[in-house]
């Protein structure tokens, strides 16, 4: 399979390129040339498969000719160590519980099958892969736990210091073996700013093996299409039409879900649900397609003004925007709304985290307005990542679950890092 880029179609590269690169020399992400269909006899027997037997076929039908088969079960096992149960909330809603890995958000998906398919496209006996990652917090927890203990690669982490919170912090200075943390005096931009010039640097590029494992990566972003599948595989079969709605911030969750739709996974209709960043809530009904300043929520894991994955929506949909906005409704909701809506479905006992309180709210005005469905809402993290906000939300104590309370008795190790390139530089002309 060839990968092409949303700005080009005839800049094509190889899975190995594609997932070193991340992003198109031209800025662009990149595709799979053609999107596989799977059969109707795999749609037939869903019901009766695994988590697994799901992820060897999906991810099967798109990587078959760039790995072997022993490779991509090795991928899928690696990938899917946790459950992601479908939780009946109320009459045909359903939420898809994606925070039962190790970081308890479902970043985890994509940084598992990421740090497993870099190990094996790109380890080779004479450079080890370095993984540079800035991080304000949740995408650093995500890549260091995927990629901890793999084979070949080390993984390091640039974040501002006294500017992440102390528990997402220990979630990547506590881990130790192939990561390091550096802390940097500056802020959050200051770290980005540093890891983007070192993969223009030439002389760092001559010596060393680097890449980003950043969210647009391919490898980060396909493997999220398994659990659209798999919660599909466990609705009730019924006359009922599906529809998924998903908490949005640089959308590449919910472009993976309508990747699955084109695999011929039938689901109606998507609802993209974002709190006040809504760029593409106006997009979809009828604005221009406009990136603002992010503006910040208690949902904060979506504040994104300028959400990356939105070439990909348009491109799986070949380019049709007329059929993208007739198969994707947007809803947008305040922090009030948000607030509101976490207290009224715990009365009906049901904890929701921010994120996933605007994708139900989503998925409930959806379903007000249009008959007819059935609908899965994402639950993207678990409540207790968000601790602050959901106690003073529901008045009352949360018991953090055990994975996470563990991160807290971790002992943080970083190194301290200058706010300038130079200094940056030598340290990664120092690795071994
Ligand atoms: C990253 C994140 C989102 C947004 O996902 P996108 O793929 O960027 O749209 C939603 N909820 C949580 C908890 C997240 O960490």
């Amino acid at each position: 399979m060839k990968f092409y880029s949303t700005n080009n179609f005839n800049h094509q590269v190889s899975l190995a390129d594609a997932v070193v690169k991340g992003l198109a020399p031209d800025q662009g992400l990149y595709m799979p040339e053609r999107i596989p269909i799977l059969p109707k006899s795999f749609f037939d027997i869903i019901s009766d498969l695994s988590f697994k037997e799901i992820g060897y076929e999906v991810i099967g039908s798109i990587f078959c000719e760039d790995l072997s088969d022993e490779q991509i079960r090795d991928l899928v096992d690696h990938t899917l160590t946790f459950d992601a149960p479908l939780v009946k909330v109320g009459k045909d809603v359903f939420s898809l519980e994606l925070f039962h890995g190790p970081t308890l958000a479902f970043k985890d998906f994509g940084a598992r099958f990421c740090s497993k398919l870099m190990s094996m496209l790109l380890v080779d006996s004479n450079k080890k892969v370095r993984v540079l990652v800035a991080t304000s917090g949740d995408t650093g927890s995500a890549v260091a736990n995927g990629f901890l203990g793999v084979a070949g690669v080390d993984v390091i982490i640039l974040f501002p210091k006294g500017k992440v919170s102390e528990l997402q912090e220990k979630q990547f200075t506590t881990l130790g073996q192939n990561i390091t943390s550096l802390e940097v005096d500056g802020v959050f931009d200051d770290c980005q700013k540093m890891v983007k010039e070192a993969f223009l640097d030439q002389e760092l590029n001559q010596k060393l093996l680097l890449t980003s494992a950043n969210s647009i990566n391919i490898a980060r972003w396909i493997p999220q299409a398994l659990y659209y599948f798999y919660a599909f595989s466990k609705i009730p079969k019924n006359d009922k039409k599906v529809v998924f709605a998903v908490p949005s911030g640089n959308f590449g969750n919910i472009a993976a879900g309508i990747l699955a739709q084109r695999m011929g996974l039938p689901i109606d209709h998507f609802v993209a649900a974002t709190n006040l960043n809504k760029v593409v809530p106006d997009y979809l009904k009828g604005a221009e397609f406009k990136s603002m300043a992010s503006i910040q929520t208690i949902s904060n894991s979506m504040d994104v003004g300028n959400p990356s994955n939105f070439p990909r929506l348009l491109a799986l949909f070949g380019g049709d925007e007329h059929l993208l906005k007739n198969k994707v409704s947007g809803y947008f909701y305040s922090d009030n709304e948000t607030i509101e809506t976490m207290q009224q479905v715990k009365k009906s006992g049901y904890t929701l985290d921010p994120h996933g309180a605007v994708g139900y709210r989503g998925l409930k005005d959806f379903m007000s307005e249009n008959s007819g469905y059935q609908g899965v809402f994402l639950e993207t993290a678990h409540p207790g990542k968000f601790k602050d906000v959901v106690e003073k939300a529901l008045n009352e104590k949360l018991v953090l679950p055990e994975r996470l309370a563990a991160f807290m008795s971790g002992k943080k190790n970083v190194e301290p890092l200058e706010n300038n390139f130079e200094g940056f530089k030598s340290y990664l002309l120092n690795l071994d």
